[in-house]
């Protein structure tokens, strides 16, 4: 198991986040390690971690070659955590085979070093922060609500017999004692006992978050993934957070479990052309949120199929919408997806590149005549207007004003009435009904806030379209219209 540096960074993980460890091997058999684990116990307070009972005894049980493991690894962890990556040198060269007879006095120095600074740690018993009371002799730290000493023994946590008159060390007597070696409080930590069960939880629970993932998070996430059933492909209902499924999407793209169906997974998951842009920047190492410009690397082509596929079977009037949306990241991504290749087998992406790219059309050869029999299967998306196909829509439309940089006819058309005047020159031509009825429900109402709604609510019911949350267009909208007010 050390062996797997996978599991070893996901240990990592759960350590920092939840505190657990996890023992394997531990049996009834093993056992008498008690000075050998002293040691460790002193190691990892010097890095301000104690043990819960359970982990204490679950080590306890340990053959001496794998508390010898154990320790490296948890060590190793602690030293992880606390930033310093350096390498653990044994203090004791033969360890755990010889262990000096000053392992107590170091552990209990540590304890009153600690409680010195700050008498508030954690109870290994309770796990809350009190005024804690190390118990006499071994230094174990117990709240006085837990445990007074009176009705037991030995230590509750080492079962070390106490002296029931005096059950509690007083640190009072450590003065001159070394410093504590780091800031408090001590980080309790506990047995866990199921890896996958736990990595999990935390999993789901940042894949249902509605905020964007801090890096730490994202980097937990995927360190976690492979641990749990989003990481064979069994992904929550919903993931909030666009950036967030790009990135889950594209770590199973990456490294697709057997039997994973990815071009199901993907038609079901990207459910906007944006979603598409997102996972092709995310598998380009690039920025899922689409804020950073960065260079796409091609997909394989089986994958770089599936995307065509998706955006195919996208509604089309928004596949051309969102293309407009992204101008110049469609521009550099259209590069390495290749879409007017086999154009037959994906014409609606086809489409909406042809749209973006100002592609002129030519009836005569075989790829322009297969556009215009796709733009006119689709007058909801699309117009021809000479040799060039246009949006149809008006949000279309707006985005493409917006991305070619005409602020006169994105302000026209932002404006009251805007959608049916005619544009800077731009030539209006008849539209087939449902797309007029289509516009002035797609206007954006009035409105001051910011929170986009312009897929929800005011669209049409259109069968089999996706639910789409809003996102930047209308505040890209709404700055538009406030451009002639301003000037
Ligand atoms: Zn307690
Ligand atoms: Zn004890």
């Amino acid at each position: 198991m050390e062996g797997n540096p996978l599991l070893l960074a996901a240990e990592s993980v759960l350590l920092r986040r939840i505190q657990t460890v996890y023992v394997d091997g531990a049996s009834a058999s093993g056992g008498g390690t008690g000075p050998a684990l002293r040691r460790l116990e002193a190691e990892l307070l010097g890095r301000g971690h104690v043990l819960s009972p359970a982990l204490h005894a679950a080590l306890g049980t340990l053959v001496p070659e794998e508390l010898a493991a154990a320790h490296t690894r948890l060590v190793g962890l602690a030293d992880e955590l606390l930033g310093s990556h350096r390498t653990h040198v044994p203090l004791f060269r033969r360890f755990p085979h010889t262990v000096p007879r000053d392992t107590e006095a170091l552990y209990v120095d540590r304890v009153f070093a600690f409680l010195l600074q700050q008498p508030d740690q954690p109870c290994v018993l309770c796990g809350e922060a009190r005024t804690v009371f190390p118990v006499s002799p071994c230094a174990h730290l117990v709240c006085r609500l837990c445990w007074d000493g009176s009705d037991y023994e030995g230590c509750p946590v080492c079962h070390r017999r106490i002296d029931a008159d005096d059950p509690f060390l007083r640190p009072v007597r450590a003065i001159g004692a070394a410093k504590a070696p780091l800031a408090g409080p001590l980080r309790l930590l506990r047995l866990g006992t199921d890896r996958a069960a736990d990595a999990t939880v935390l999993v789901d629970s940042l894949l249902a978050r509605r905020t964007p993932l801090s890096p730490q998070d994202r980097d937990d996430l995927l360190t976690l993934l492979p641990l749990t059933p989003a990481g064979r492909g069994l992904l929550p209902e919903e993931i909030p957070v666009r950036e967030t499924k790009a990135m889950v999407l594209a770590a199973l793209v990456r490294a697709a479990p057997d039997g994973l169906p990815v071009r199901k997974l993907l038609a079901e998951r990207l459910t906007t052309a944006t979603d598409v842009l997102r996972l092709l920047a995310v598998l380009s190492g690039g920025d899922a949120g689409l804020v950073t410009p960065s260079p796409f690397t091609g997909p394989r082509r089986p994958l770089r199929r599936d995307l065509l596929a998706v955006l195919d079977g996208l509604p089309t009037p928004y596949l051309v919408e969102d293309v407009l949306r992204h101008p110049t990241a469609w521009k550099r991504a259209a590069e390495v997806l290749h879409p007017f290749e086999r154009h037959a087998r994906h014409p609606r992406a086809a489409l909406a590149f042809a749209v973006l790219r100002g592609t002129r059309v030519d009836p005569g050869i075989a790829f322009g005549a297969a556009l215009l029999e796709t733009a006119a299967a689709h007058p909801d998306a699309v117009r021809v207007d000479g040799a060039r196909i246009r949006p149809a829509t008006w949000a279309g439309r707006l985005e493409q004003a917006v991305a070619e940089g005409d602020a006169g006819r994105a302000a026209a058309l932002a404006a009251p009435g805007g959608s049916s005047c005619h544009l800077s020159g731009h030539q209006e031509l008849p539209r087939p009904g449902p797309v007029r009825r289509r516009v002035p429900l797609r206007r954006p109402p009035a409105r001051r806030s910011g929170a986009p709604q312009r897929h929800s609510g005011t669209d049409p019911p259109r069968p089999g379209a996706p639910v789409r949350p809003g996102h930047g267009g209308l505040r890209r909208a709404d700055r538009a219209r406030a451009t002639p007010a301003a000037g």
